[in-house]
């Protein structure tokens, strides 16, 4: 940046009024503004045309540029750099600026440097099956935005901020003492501009002379498929506006997911309880168990006790920005009935009958091991 011409820049004509030239910024800056235009190179130019009209716009340093080839003859090509570095060059580098430099004042910041906006944290609940296949949604979020009345400058339309005449635009006050030893240069921030190097005359209306304003922003957004709890998801550059042509900040959505009444999360597989009655458990059956896709039918083998396992290949959660799927993992859970009938007891008893030998052998260690604990034998 800063090498660039200007009025190339803005594609204006060197006698170019300064209606044109505001208007050729206005056309340029909403072409390249990041927050509409997504091509790469978007922000270099919104930034390339904001440091251009910076300068043309102000008579002032138009009228240095026009005559030096860059705005503060002072200060050569330190605009964009964002720092003013070690003063003026040689010839005024004295003790002043080198006790300044040890001192912490050496890299003072430019409060006219292009500074990039803040980033916005925004918390998103997804529905259980839209974290696992996808969606895309619109989110409305609050947040501050470049004044379109003024542009940013805080100033209102037809006037301009102009630089702040105490501190000639650096927004630094000094106060110079001059000792034994040399010149000891004290820095405060400017009180006549609080440091922003500019001093507004006219306040735009709009924004109060803050140059942005609070908006409730839609901005459409991709949740991709199979993405977990507690996830962030990066939206480059709809954080909030920078300051003198820098570039947005991000928006940061931290994803939360809600809970499905059947179906639980376990890394990419999908896990669920299966009840079945005592009788399915014993004899066996075909049992059809709802998946994140429809449905799923199992066989559950005679003899299956509560807590064993089934699994279905693949009908579980594509894997984030992978191939392929997990799996859903079925548990059995047994079901003991309640509230028999007088005639369900009579079976229930006549089975027990029946099968009283049976049961008391197929647990025959345990029943043992209980009756030591109780006797101590
Ligand atoms: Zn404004
Ligand atoms: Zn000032």
């Amino acid at each position: 940046m800063g090498n660039r011409d200007y009025y190339e820049v803005l594609g204006v004509d060197r006698n170019a009024s300064a209606e044109e030239i505001r208007k050729a910024y206005r056309k340029l800056a909403r072409k390249y503004h990041p927050d509409v235009n997504q091509s790469p190179d978007a922000e270099q130019k919104f930034k390339e045309v904001a440091e251009a009209y910076e300068v043309l716009r102000d008579p002032q340093k138009k009228a240095n540029y026009d005559q030096f080839g860059h705005a503060d003859p002072g200060a050569a090509g330190a605009g964009a750099g964002g720092f003013g570095g070690f003063g003026g060059g040689a010839a005024d580098f004295g003790f002043g600026d080198i006790f300044d430099m040890f001192f912490g004042g050496g890299r003072r910041s430019n409060p006219n440097a292009p500074r990039q906006g803040a980033d916005l944290e925004y918390r998103l609940t997804v529905d259980f099956k839209d974290a696992i296949f996808g969606k895309e949604m619109d989110i409305v979020i609050p947040r501050t935005e470049t004044c379109d009345t003024c542009q940013g400058s805080g100033a209102r339309p037809g006037t301009h901020p102009e630089t702040c005449s105490n501190c000639k635009g650096t927004g630094q006050a000094e106060t110079v003492q001059n000792t034994p030893f040399g010149r000891i240069v004290n820095k405060r921030i400017c009180q006549q501009c609080g440091g922003r190097g500019k001093v507004i005359r006219e306040k735009c209306a709009d924004c109060g002379g803050t140059g942005s304003v609070k908006k409730r922003r839609k901005i459409h957004i991709k949740i991709p498929s199979g993405i977990d709890e507690g996830k962030q998801l990066r939206v480059s550059g709809e954080g909030e506006p920078g300051s003198n042509g820098g570039p947005p900040g991000d928006l940061f959505i931290l994803v939360q997911i809600k809970p499905h009444e059947f179906f639980r999360r376990h890394g990419d597989d999908i896990v669920c309880e299966l009840p079945i009655t005592f009788v399915q458990a014993a004899l066996g059956d075909e049992v059809v168990v709802p998946t994140l896709d429809g449905r799923a039918k199992i066989k559950v083998p005679a003899g299956t006790q509560t807590g064993a396992e089934f699994r279905l290949r693949g009908k579980g959660v594509p894997r984030l920005y992978g191939r392929g799927q997990g799996d859903q993992r079925v548990k059995v859970k047994v079901i003991t009935p309640t509230r028999l009938t007088e005639e369900q007891k009579k079976v229930m008893r006549e089975f027990g009958r029946i099968s009283g030998d049976y049961i008391s052998e197929q647990h025959s260690s345990f029943f043992d091991k209980m009756k030591k604990a109780f006797t101590g034998e």
